[in-house]
């Protein structure tokens, strides 16, 4: 387990706006930060990070949490593992109180995935650079290329020897577990031995967001006779080609300072483009544009310039992903290179100045580019023609957000003159096919009514039930957190104050019991326990609440917190959070007082001892006298 002290180190240091933002591209709102939600698809930004709370909350899917819960959704880690991440990010090392087998054991594929690969980078980067066989077989091809030693360290290539099996004597040798290094693509299985899988290749690492290595490209050197000319990592654990692009770690901040992201097909055109000086430059391995991919964009810039060789089969898979582009709401341009000019081989030819100038020059809005494409195709078939509008109509259909409207029209005009139709006519069109969609995703949307039935539902309805229950509860422990530490009298803090007026009646909900003992221990133990202390508590439910707590404070006292701000205006701060504990302690007696009446009127009625009875008048008595009581002192706080 890991100690305390480490945790300690480890949620001092944490700052939301660098992490999350590492994965969220955030802009400054007033006192907080606004971004695209990473957890549901939206167009406008409703994910808010509040630095000061070191909190997030997203206004459109309700997700919120702290720093950790972020990791843990969005990079899929184990709370274990998100520390470790951290650590490992702010330089901490880590004390771990009992360091078992089981605890190696357990770490988690991922993990031992990514190790594996900083591993095996190091070994094919030495390969490369110390090797005789490296520096003159695998060199002379990357010289070729003309990149510097500078660029072959920055993107950490490598060179996998020819000899079948160096890379699986390195790693056994290191003890690396033979099936992770077969998951990992390393190596394979070959007539019941196992052989290296790139041997005789140069070797790309391919990066994730993060930097670490998720996978390799590995590409043969020279011809590629029978062999593939590249060998990619197989899908695993933290390698899925749908959802990276090559180069996005170097190319991120040059994205979003030039606002604009360039799509190459090779590897080696990035690297190449890269050394030139043009660094907002990714390459998405060959395959046609994914969801993911775009939204990986989409966080930098809206703006992607896609830049092909002129061949026929690059042009069509650019097309493919057209239609998600636009509903991602991304611009997309296309640049086609002159002739048989790769971005390599033309940056070569013309220098980076003019590259970056004939870019800038023949960008071509790729939906006006594809409805040429289209009708060049078409020639004079009137079926082929009609297919082509009805194509064109569909793809403006995605464009539905408002501000797209103006795009929208400019297109609908453009598209029109070059198809020979009337633009009313395509206008038309291009409203039926959002009906059509529209009405499809209503479809999906409407209740069913064995969704209402099922238990699951059930479930959730009960849990509701629970939560408004415990809504006083929750505010006691509101402004426990908020003001506890603030002095309520001369000889106690307003913490010291709560916990004897809470003491005769407790918690009903066990989580929040929890929290307040939680909080109570700290105290005593003179930790000064505070929201962002307690935010990162190791019990789950605890971290939970704690968030729900600090997120939605207005939800849970929406009176009083209106009553508070109708006080004179010369009302000091004191006044405000002493009204604030009052009222909260106010109301959450009242309702315990009202659970105890009807307890205390069940036992009333079971009971037929006429000694118990009494006993339990008389505690009805004490509860009303406490209510008269109650009711005095808020009607002075009210007022
Ligand atoms: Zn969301």
């Amino acid at each position: 387990m890991i100690s305390q002290e480490t945790i300690q180190q480890i949620t001092t240091r944490i700052d939301i706006l660098d992490i999350v933002g590492e994965f969220v591209k955030l802009k400054k709102r007033g006192t907080n930060y606004l971004g695209l939600c990473p957890f549901h698809h939206e167009k406008t930004p409703s994910f808010t990070v509040s630095p000061s709370k070191e909190i997030y909350k997203c206004f459109g899917c309700g997700k919120s949490g702290n720093t950790i819960t972020f990791l843990m959704e969005h990079e899929k880690f184990s709370y274990v593992e998100t520390l470790r991440w951290l650590a490992n990010r702010y330089h901490i090392t880590i004390e771990e109180t009992v360091q078992s087998e089981a605890g190696k054991q357990l770490q988690q594929a991922a993990e031992s995935l990514y190790i594996i690969n900083h591993f095996a980078q190091k070994f094919f980067s030495t390969q490369l650079l110390q090797t005789e066989e490296g520096s003159t077989h695998a060199m002379a091809y990357l010289e070729e290329r003309n990149f510097s030693k500078e660029t072959i360290e920055k993107f950490q290539i490598g060179y996998s020897p020819k000899s079948r099996m160096a890379f699986y004597h390195a790693a056994t040798e290191e003890v690396y577990n033979v099936s992770l290094l077969e998951k990992a693509g390393l190596i394979i299985n070959r007539q019941n031995s196992w052989q290296d899988n790139y041997s005789g290749r140069i070797i790309f690492p391919i990066h994730h967001i993060t930097g670490k290595i998720a996978g390799f490209g590995a590409r043969v050197i020279g011809q590629a006779d029978k062999s593939p000319k590249y060998i990619n990592t197989p899908e695993n654990e933290v390698y899925s080609k749908s959802r990276i692009l090559y180069g996005l770690y170097f190319a991120r901040h040059a994205i979003d300072k030039e606002n604009e992201c360039l799509l190459v097909e090779g590897y080696t055109d990035v690297i190449a483009m890269h050394q030139a000086g043009i660094e907002n430059v990714v390459a998405s391995s060959g395959t046609s544009l994914t969801t993911d991919q775009l939204r990986l964009i989409k966080k930098y810039s809206n703006h992607l310039t896609i830049i092909y060789d002129g061949d026929a089969a690059g042009i069509k898979a650019a097309m493919r992903g057209l239609d998600m582009a636009i509903e991602e709401g991304l611009q997309v341009n296309l640049v086609l290179l002159p002739g048989n000019e790769d971005p390599d081989s033309f940056l070569k030819n013309t220098g980076a100045q003019n590259f970056k100038d004939f870019i800038a020059k023949n960008k071509k809005d790729i939906i006006l580019f594809q409805v040429e494409v289209l009708m060049k195709d078409a020639g004079n078939d009137i079926h082929k023609k009609n297919e082509v509008v009805n194509h064109i109509a569909t793809s403006l259909s995605k464009l539905n957000r408002i501000e797209d409207f103006s795009k929208l029209q400019a297109y609908t005009r453009q598209c029109a003159s070059v198809l020979h139709i009337d633009e009313e006519q395509l206008t038309m069109l291009i409203n039926k096919y959002k009906r059509d969609t529209l009405s499809k995703k209503e479809q999906q949307y409407a209740p069913n009514t064995a969704d209402i039935l099922s238990p699951e539902k059930a479930v959730t309805q009960e849990q509701n039930i629970v939560v408004t229950e415990s809504l006083r509860e929750k505010d006691v422990l509101r402004v426990l957190l908020e003001h506890g530490l603030k002095p309520w009298d001369e000889n106690r803090t307003i913490a010291a104050y709560i916990f004897e007026e809470v003491a005769e009646y407790g918690f009903a909900n066990p989580e929040l019991e929890k929290l307040f003992e939680l909080y109570k221990q700290e105290f005593k133990n003179g930790h000064e326990p505070t929201t962002k202390s307690l935010m990162y508590a190791q019990d789950e439910k605890v971290r939970q609440q704690v968030i729900d707590i600090t997120a939605f404070p207005y939800e849970l006292s929406p009176q009083w917190s209106r009553v508070i701000k109708d006080k004179p205006d010369n009302s000091s701060e004191k006044d405000l959070y002493h009204d604030d504990v009052q009222l909260s302690l106010h109301y959450f007696k009242i309702e315990k007082l009202k659970e105890m009446f009807e307890q205390n009127q069940e036992e009333l009625e079971k009971t037929t001892d006429p000694d118990e009875q009494m006993k339990l008048i008389e505690i009805h008595n004490h509860l009303k006298r406490i209510q008269l009581k109650l009711n005095d002192l808020g009607a002075v706080i009210i007022k």
